[in-house]
């Protein structure tokens, strides 16, 4: 069942008896371009390992200078919110491609400062701090995406919960690293201090019971897609592209005849794309995997995404990816149908015009189940065209 085939895998942390991994270099999705017919270009040229050197030599120099090319996009990436972003421009804004980054970097570090987990001081975690003593002003970002994830929760039948915080520490992602399983009892425990519908909003201020806490880990990147996407627009930019670690949207067109295109991933094998998917101005996608972040213990490999109604991690799906009118929807929606699984996110979609989903079910072999109006936008390689499903 669990078959996995990457090797170069990095190791943030190895303690005697424990491994805690991090796929960092798999990012799901990829941008690509018309002429890349299967992986990227890098990827190909790459894992060719018959090729001889001179020939290899040749190529890497011919994708340089395609790279350099005026004619096409051009990408700068860099670190941000603990995974790798980047800004893409179409042609006609290479020059400023420098500023459009300054642009989305400001807001992504901006976010971070309210949002993040991580930092001590930022609204999130002084929500937790005053748990159960008192309502705190939060920002006005914070409170919309607040009210977000509980509309998410609500629409995703309580899959999708941001006060998974606590199950999300005892698993040990995002904090204690553990050795083994925890105990049910402490599992149960926790499950206590899970529903996002106890999160009090009102008047500009947030409120959390005693104990609970959040988490915006499946929702914050989107949120900071859209407002980056947002930003750019303002400053005059008329065709580029966001990534914030598989969070993706675009804005216009990549070239005058060509939408911007999305390479897939293959959840069992990181240098392979399974197909593309097309996205006209204005939409998102985002995927949401069981091979980008997760903890082994005694030999298994753990999810990062817990069902919040068992409080354990998800097992059955390797990769979901949603494609939506906005980068908060997508982000949410990915993770939530990843809890929910294929045929209950079935229902949920029914009530979500200009969203479409695609779902990697984790056995071997790969299969990709679509949703009708994903069948449109979603070109298999050649030779994944037998692996589609129709959802
Ligand atoms: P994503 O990669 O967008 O699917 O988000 C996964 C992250 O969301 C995890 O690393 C946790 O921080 C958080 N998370 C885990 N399980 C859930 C859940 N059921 N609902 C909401 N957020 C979750
Ligand atoms: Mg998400």
């Amino acid at each position: 069942m669990h078959r996995y085939s990457w090797a170069p895998i990095a190791r943030l942390r190895a303690e005697p008896g424990l491994q805690r991994v991090l796929l960092r270099s798999a990012r799901p999705l990829v941008f690509m371009t018309s002429s890349d017919g299967g992986r990227p270009r890098i990827l190909r040229l790459i894992s060719r390992k018959t090729v001889f050197l001179p020939l290899l030599l040749s190529l890497l120099i011919q994708l340089a200078m395609s790279s350099c090319s005026p004619r096409q996009p051009a990408t700068q990436s860099f670190h941000s919110m603990g995974t790798m972003a980047s800004v893409t421009v179409a042609a006609g804004y290479r020059e400023r491609l420098p500023q459009s980054a300054e642009v989305v970097r400001a807001v992504f570090r901006r976010i971070e400062s309210e949002l993040s987990t991580y930092q001590r001081d930022s609204e999130i975690s002084r929500l937790a701090e005053a748990a159960g003593r008192s309502p705190l002003k939060l920002s006005a970002e914070t409170y919309r995406v607040l009210e977000l994830s509980k509309e998410y929760g609500e629409l995703t039948l309580g899959a999708f919960d941001v006060t998974v915080a606590p199950l999300v520490r005892l698993w040990g992602f995002g904090g204690q690293a553990r050795h083994n399983t925890p105990a049910p009892e402490l599992i149960q425990e926790r499950l206590r201090l899970v529903d996002f519908r106890k999160i009090e909003l009102s008047e500009g201020t947030g409120f959390l019971p005693a104990g609970m806490s959040v988490d915006l880990g499946g929702i914050g990147k989107g949120y900071a897609v859209d407002l980056a996407y947002e930003a750019l627009r303002r400053s005059g930019f008329g065709a580029a592209m966001v990534d914030l670690g598989g969070n993706i949207r675009v804005l216009g067109r990549a070239e005058p005849e060509e939408n911007w295109m999305i390479g897939v991933r293959n959840p069992f094998d990181k240098e392979q794309v399974l197909g593309k998917i097309s996205l006209i101005d204005g939409m998102a996608v985002a995927t949401s995997g069981n091979y980008e972040r997760f903890v082994e213990m005694s030999g298994r490999r753990y999810s990062h995404i817990i069902d919040p109604r068992t409080g354990y991690p998800v097992e059955g799906m390797a990769g979901v990816t949603v494609i939506s009118l906005n980068a908060t929807i997508a982000d949410a929606l990915s993770t939530g149908f990843f809890v929910l699984g294929r045929d209950p996110s079935r229902d949920v979609l029914r009530k979500l015009p200009g969203t479409e989903v695609l779902f990697i079910p984790d056995r071997d072999p790969v299969e990709i189940w679509l949703t009708p109006g994903m069948v449109r936008l979603f070109s298999p390689l050649p030779e994944f065209a037998s692996s589609v499903r129709n959802l």
